[in-house]
């Protein structure tokens, strides 16, 4: 055999490394092709997948809320009423916002409470307990005189007329709620009581509705009182009147309250629905009014409600546009309930207007008047 000369032997070497490094990158240039189709094959598959339906698919909370808190004062016992009351408040208006909850009791909520009301909403739930001078008696109550009473209350058929811890309520909602540290840092509060009804799809957010037309109580129904619970509340608003002008507005609503005679015509906003400012009930003149009232011992020697004490308030104190009837809130409260006559808010709701209170009722013709006056 001839010995292959070196030139001729370097390029027959060139000639294989070239044929090899074009294979090899052949090969790898393929690879890439592959998983570039598998690459692309996965994402159509994302985008074939059977999309979900709107009703599925839980929309963000809305951008732009209020401080706004739902507060709810229970008994541990009154789980059964709340199982009814807040899949209603949810379904109408709450689970579109997730609005916080915070729970109060004048006794600890125990874990079936708390688990049971979990169940209820995916919105935050915060669970307090009233501190026990916000609900007991204050130190210048005689107490033997306010058992007279409610034994005297309880003969006469009053009603809740015998009841010491009705009466710490009343007293609690009037002057304390607003101060319970679970409510620091929110500036609206939602009242709601267990067993009530939500009637309507709200399609705004009654929170904000507040804070952009500068109102500080929404209500949905007005009542009478009655006179045997309060009977000397008037007399004692007038003496704190007297002694406190700059509390009086000059644009209140007082005169809804005020026949032309001297007595309170026991008009109220019911309280057990509220919508309310927490800066207004936390202010120095709300507070003055309140330590007044409590001072006068009407909160055990007769039965002030925290209704017309809240009424009255925001009657005298407020400008009257700030006050509001929530009209499209379809809501029931034993035995009452409000229930939109106007066919484009009856639309979104599920109540029978014809068993509205309002139909002839005095104390809201008087609210009416007043307010457009
Ligand atoms: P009514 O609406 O005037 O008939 O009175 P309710 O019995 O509905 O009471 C008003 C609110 O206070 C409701 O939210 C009740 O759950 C609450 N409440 C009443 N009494 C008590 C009590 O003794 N303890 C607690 N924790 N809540 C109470
Ligand atoms: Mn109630």
């Amino acid at each position: 055999m001839s010995k292959l000369r070196p030139g001729v032997l370097l390029i027959i070497v060139a000639f294989i490394l070239l044929i090899t490094f074009n294979v090899l990158s052949f090969q790898q240039q393929k690879r890439l092709n592959q998983e570039c189709q598998k690459c692309e094959k996965s994402v159509d598959d994302i985008n074939s997948l059977p999309t979900q339906s709107p009703q599925n698919v839980k929309k963000p909370v809305p951008a732009e809320r209020a401080k706004g808190v739902i507060v709810i004062l229970a008994r541990n016992s009154d789980v059964e009423g709340l199982n009814k009351t807040i899949p209603q408040l949810e379904a109408t208006f709450n689970s579109k916002y997730e609005y916080p909850y915070v729970f109060l009791n004048d006794v600890p909520f125990n874990e079936r409470f708390k688990k049971a009301m979990r169940g209820l909403s995916s919105a935050k739930m915060s669970f307090g307990t009233v501190p026990h001078e916000h609900w007991s008696y204050p130190s210048w109550i005689n107490q033997t005189r306010a058992a007279e009473v409610r034994e005297d209350m309880r003969k006469r058929n009053i009603i809740y007329g015998d009841s010491l811890p009705y009466r710490h309520m009343c007293r609690f909602n009037s002057g304390f709620f607003f101060r319970h540290p679970l409510l620091e840092g929110y500036d609206y509060y939602w009242r709601v009581e267990p067993g009530v009804d939500f009637y309507c799809d709200l399609p705004y957010d009654p929170f904000m509705y507040m804070q952009k037309n500068d109102i500080d109580y929404g209500f949905t129904i007005m009542l009478p009182e009655y006179i045997e619970t309060v009977p000397t509340l008037w007399k004692t608003v007038k003496q704190f009147m007297k002694d406190n002008p700059d509390v009086v507005h000059p644009k209140n609503l007082l005169r809804m309250f005020d026949d032309g005679t001297e007595t309170y015509n026991l008009c109220h906003f019911w309280s057990n629905f509220e919508i309310g400012s927490l800066k207004f009930f936390k202010s120095e003149k709300y507070i003055r009014y309140f330590e007044y009232l409590d001072k006068a011992g009407g909160f055990f020697y007769e039965r002030w409600g925290d209704a017309p004490v809240h009424s009255i308030a925001a009657a005298m104190m407020l400008p009257k546009e700030k006050t509001h009837w929530f009209e499209d809130i379809g809501y029931f409260h034993n035995p009452f309930r409000n229930c939109p006559t106007n066919p484009a808010l009856q639309a979104n709701c599920r109540c029978d207007p014809s068993k509205s209170v309002h139909h002839g009722n005095n104390c809201h013709n008087r609210y009416l008047e007043a307010i457009i006056r």
